[in-house]
């Protein structure tokens, strides 16, 4: 079975955020980017189902920038056999991922495609959900289990309040979520080996897709400042203070 695994270069999480003075976007100059951390997890189950036998080629997919290639070498040093970049400046909203994710899905013919179920960035989780009613597949959004038996997926998902398991016919769009496995940090000698596996670059202009926004963001601001909390020393205290607010 072929895997496709789409993987976004996001503001590593570990980064304080910093809007933008003119308010217009975060700001990413200078920032430390990395994997989106739910595409790792994505990128980590591909491993492990060619590991294990089921899988037997995985491709990961980088839509932006040209420093995607470094986001795509990190999946290779995990363990992906190839990357394909579409190379953009632009800003994309999830539904033209969709639809350049859809294109690269009729030139690879893969088996599944494997995405995070959001991006830590824009949090939308829109992305496998309108790349499934694309490609008209079957979909398994916020997986934390995946089973393959008689060509068919069966995936546990965390919906509210409990879990639910659904099985798909193949090919299908599974969202990985936080609990499907804890990704492995890559290796030097697979770091090394990385960099001698292909990268196919493709500009995105070359590939003829209306990837119009639809959206027009009018502003991003930084949260509201929390005012400083108090430790009492006794219930009474406590008491007190309430009774001082009501
Ligand atoms: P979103 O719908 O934006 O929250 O993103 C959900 C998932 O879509 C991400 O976890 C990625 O797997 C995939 N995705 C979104 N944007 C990109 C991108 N620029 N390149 C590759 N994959 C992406």
């Amino acid at each position: 079975m072929k895997v496709l695994v789409a993987i976004k270069r996001v503001v590593d999480f570990n980064v304080k955020i910093r809007v933008r003075s003119d308010g217009s976007g975060v700001d990413t100059a200078g920032v430390k980017m990395s994997m989106n951390p739910f595409d790792e997890i994505a990128v980590e189950e591909a491993v492990r189902l060619k590991e294990a036998g089921t899988v037997s080629e995985i491709i990961a997919v980088s839509i932006g920038p040209a420093q995607c290639k470094d986001t795509l070498r990190t999946a290779l040093a995990m363990g992906a056999d190839q990357g394909i970049h579409i190379e953009t400046e632009a800003d994309l909203e999830p539904l033209a991922i969709a639809k350049i994710l859809q294109d690269t899905a009729h030139k690879e013919d893969p088996d599944m495609i494997f995405l995070g179920k959001q991006a830590i960035d824009d949090d939308a989780n829109q992305t496998a959900q309108m790349l499934a009613a694309l490609l008209n597949w079957g979909q398994g959004t916020f997986a934390s289990h995946i089973d393959f038996t008689e060509g068919a997926a069966q995936v546990v998902r965390e919906i509210d309040g409990g879990l639910e398991t659904i099985k798909l016919n193949l090919p299908c769009v599974i969202s990985t979520d936080l609990r499907l496995n804890e990704p492995r940090y890559a290796s030097l000698p697979n770091i090394m080996k990385a960099k001698k596996k292909p990268i196919q670059t493709v500009a995105l202009e070359d590939l003829g897709l209306d990837t119009t926004p639809h959206l027009n963001v009018l502003a991003v601001e930084e949260p509201a400042q929390r005012k400083a909390g108090q430790i009492l020393s006794s219930v009474q205290d406590l008491a007190d203070k309430i009774k001082e607010a009501v």
